[in-house]
């Protein structure tokens, strides 16, 4: 299995230290230079069971002003034209206008998508996090949640083995 993942969310949600963590030491170090037309390469975890490729789509930060829009969301369209699933990166107990600008423009995609709760962490009481994905998710047509803690690490392999499966 192998396949190109748009990593998506607002700024600050751990974006960048979750793939840097799921690439790790394995990967041979990707030039920050290195990108097509359609994407920026963020990092490849490539392991025995296949090869993920996490990209940044320029045209998926759309936001601000109609016209901006619509030119947004036709680069988006060519953006995403190897694209096979988009994952939207949000942060635990936190579900902000800017997480669901971002959601809205991942749903406009039509990609199969996941949702990857980071800073699992930060949360004490676990038992507060079911009745949060439950809220999250509700409606919003993910194909799979995973909560993960990218700075510990936590929850990981399940991501790494969830994004494979459905590549
Ligand atoms: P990005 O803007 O989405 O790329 O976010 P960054 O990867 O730059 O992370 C933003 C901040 O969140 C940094 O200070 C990270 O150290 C912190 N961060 C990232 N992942 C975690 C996590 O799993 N737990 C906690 N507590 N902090 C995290
Ligand atoms: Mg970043």
């Amino acid at each position: 299995r192998a396949g190109l993942v748009a990593v998506i969310g607002r700024p600050n949600v751990g974006k960048s230290t979750l793939v840097n963590r799921m690439v790790g030491y394995k990967v041979s170090i990707v030039s920050p230079k290195a990108q097509t037309t359609r994407h920026r390469i963020l990092g490849i975890d490539t392991g025995e069971a296949g090869q993920i490729v996490f990209v940044d789509t320029p045209g998926l930060h759309a936001e601000g002003k109609r016209a901006i829009n619509r030119y947004m969301n036709r680069a988006a369209r060519g953006a995403l034209a190897d694209v096979e699933l988009g994952a939207l990166v949000i942060e635990a107990g936190q579900w902000r206008e800017a997480d669901e600008a971002a959601f809205a423009t991942l749903e406009k995609t039509g990609l199969p998508r996941v949702l990857i709760i980071n800073k699992v962490d930060r949360i004490r009481d676990k038992t507060e996090l079911l009745p949060f994905i439950a809220k999250v998710s509700e409606g919003r047509g993910f194909a799979a949640v995973f909560p993960v803690s990218a700075e510990k690490g936590a929850g990981l392999d399940d991501l790494r083995r969830g994004l494979l499966d459905l590549l």
